[in-house]
């Protein structure tokens, strides 16, 4: 399908690799390549970003979010390849940026890879700069989870998606979406997950895509149900089903500022207007109107300038539209793109945040519990060891009804992208002095001692979660204390999965707001039934998610206080206060 898909712009990566070729995805099975089972699966989450199944561009490296890339070059990929086959049990690997730079000596319980992607420093922190030194291949994109190996396909994010419209029906209508129409942009890497987490809400979901290639791509796994010719036919199809309380979705090629604007022309204003354009990067991310994808690609290599330009009047426009759709009567958010900021910056529009971040408005009374997605994959390949994670979680939280409701919808409705994996948030309510993270982690790595799951299985998360990072349009907007863009909670994040043994961690600037807009941490755990990956298990899913409990309760959120107090969890300066 990559052939298919349109090229980004030419940051000299190289030709594939052989071994990607040979590879097409994560090796499974028994049989390891590398020295242990935590290089191997650094070498397996890598490869499963490059899966065709899993990524949006594989030939270019690029995983999904514009240009979010899982290695700098072609080159940099086999090298990377070749020394996590070399790399000890005593050893960490170092990446920058994509690309292999070092490897030291170190212990067994420290990470065998640690990665640094996209950062730059303060004043120089912006696409400009950022721009340059990808040019001359010294910089990558890291995205969120492309760079730091941790990406699953649109799967990794649906259960966030479903968990922020599910919060919204019972916020906005004590229920769930049935009866009420979405509309949306976007059907690429991550925002393809739109339609089906409105459906499995039991609503109505219409979403603008100018790229038919993605659309086909929705529908043939099953994200989408159906494309429609024109506009007019897809608010016929979707007002039919809102009618009936039939949960549908529906595409229409089209630019989404188009789409919104139509609707208000025709007087129909949707219950929701929402968007997850790649807006976060005018130039490779989000596509201007009045042009085909074919014009907007040459266009973007011949005359970026104008490119950009002509992407940010449809981004004004674009927000016009939600603000116009918004006072008519729909509930409107942005979905973490950066939409309003971009607008707000280089347009001088102060009123594009006149409409609420999904963050503040559905996720942050989760963040404050540490709740936040913990996502985990299973290393030999096969699907059943997913479906023994699935059996573990609901026997661990049997009064959780949601996460019960959520496997069940998952088991049914979710197909799996390149290694089985699946998705559910937990947080650091604890039990025993254990973490839900840390209860059902040690609960899987039991299930691998015992041969009950045939090879381990990776832990790992989405860098959006309670304690990992520091994004002042999106985590962290409108933070109680006003600290939305103090970047020291995501460092020390990573400081403390370290210290606490955590297999690979990495630390990123951009992600899905773009460059120096934030901060942001991750870390993986290899879970291959020993005692040692017991330990790390305890102590990384106790620091991680406790860092979002700390994180809100210095910020003065009353749950997130509560939660210290109930969990035991240690604030120094808490009496003080
Ligand atoms: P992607 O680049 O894979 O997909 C974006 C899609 O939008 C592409 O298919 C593109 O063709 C389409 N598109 C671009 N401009 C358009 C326009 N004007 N009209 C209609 N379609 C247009 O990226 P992705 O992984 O899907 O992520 C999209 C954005 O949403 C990113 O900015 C990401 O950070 C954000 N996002 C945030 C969250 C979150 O906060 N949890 C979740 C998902 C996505």
């Amino acid at each position: 399908m990559s052939e298919q898909e349109p090229a980004s712009t030419d940051t000299g990566i190289g030709e594939p690799s052989d071994e990607w070729r040979e590879y097409r995805g994560a090796p499974t099975g028994t049989d390891i390549e590398c020295e242990g089972w935590r290089q191997e699966a650094a070498l397996r989450m890598l490869n499963n970003n490059l899966d065709p199944e899993v990524a949006e561009n594989p030939e270019d490296l690029v995983v999904y979010g514009g240009t979010g890339r899982a290695a700098r070059s072609w080159d940099a990929y086999d090298a990377i390849l070749d020394e996590l086959r070399e790399l000890g049990d005593e050893e960490t690997l170092l990446v920058q940026s994509g690309k292999p730079v070092g490897r030291f000596p170190t212990h067994e319980r420290a990470p065998r890879v640690l990665i640094a992607n996209s950062n730059l420093v303060g004043k120089w922190d912006d696409w400009e700069h950022f721009h340059e030194l990808e040019a001359e291949g010294k910089i990558m994109y890291g995205q969120m989870t492309a760079g730091s190996w941790a990406y699953i396909g649109t799967q990794g994010i649906i259960q966030g998606t479903y968990e922020t419209l599910a919060e919204l029906g019972r916020q906005e209508y004590e229920s769930d979406l049935e009866g009420k129409i979405v509309a949306t942009g976007g059907l690429g890497g991550m925002s393809g997950a739109q339609p089906l987490a409105v459906t499995m809400n039991r609503g109505v979901c219409i979403a603008a895509e100018v790229d038919a290639r993605r659309i086909e791509r929705r529908l043939e796994t099953d994200y989408l149900m159906e494309r429609a010719e024109s506009l007019d036919e897809a608010l016929e199809a979707a007002e039919a089903a809102a009618e009936a309380g039939e949960p549908y979705s529906v595409a229409v090629e089209m630019n989404v500022a188009d789409m919104l604007e139509a609707m208000a022309d025709r007087e129909f204003v949707p219950d929701i207007v929402t968007d997850q354009t790649s807006a976060h990067d005018e130039l490779e991310g989000y596509y201007p109107s009045g042009y085909t994808v074919a014009e907007a690609d040459d266009l973007r290599e011949s005359d970026p300038e104008r490119y950009v330009e002509a992407s940010l009047d449809t981004m004004e426009r674009h927000v016009d539209a939600v603000l116009d759709l918004q006072e008519r009567g729909a509930v409107a958010f942005e979905y973490g793109n950066n939409l309003r900021g971009q607008v707000e910056e280089h347009r001088g529009r102060e009123d594009a945040f006149d409409f609420p971040g999904f963050v503040p408005a559905y996720i942050r009374p989760m963040f404050c519990r540490g709740r936040g997605p913990f996502r985990w994959a299973a290393l030999s390949g096969d699907p059943a060891d997913i479906h023994r994670t699935d059996e573990a979680v609901t026997e661990l939280f049997p009064e959780n009804d949601s996460l019960t409701r959520w496997i069940d919808l998952a088991q049914e409705q979710v197909s799996f992208q390149g290694l089985p994996s699946r998705v559910c948030w937990l947080g650091y309510e604890t039990d025993d002095g254990l973490t839900e993270r840390a209860r059902f982690a040690l609960r899987i790595n039991e299930l691998v001692a015992e041969g009950e799951i045939s090879a381990p299985i990776v832990v790992t998360r989405d860098h959006l979660d309670a304690g990992s990072v520091a994004s002042p349009h999106r985590e962290t907007e409108a933070m109680k204390d006003g600290t939305d863009a103090v970047a020291d909670w995501p460092i020390l994040n990573a400081l403390l999965n370290c210290a606490a043994g955590a297999d690979i961690v990495s630390v990123h600037d951009g992600g899905g707001v773009g460059i120096g807009n934030a901060l942001h941490a991750n870390n993986h755990v290899v879970l291959d039934g020993s005692d040692l990956a017991a330990e790390k298990a305890r102590r990384v899913f106790t620091t991680d998610p406790g860092m979002g409990v700390i994180r809100h309760a210095d910020a003065g959120y009353d749950e997130a206080i509560d939660e210290t107090d109930q969990s035991d969890v240690p604030v120094p300066m808490r009496d003080r206060r």
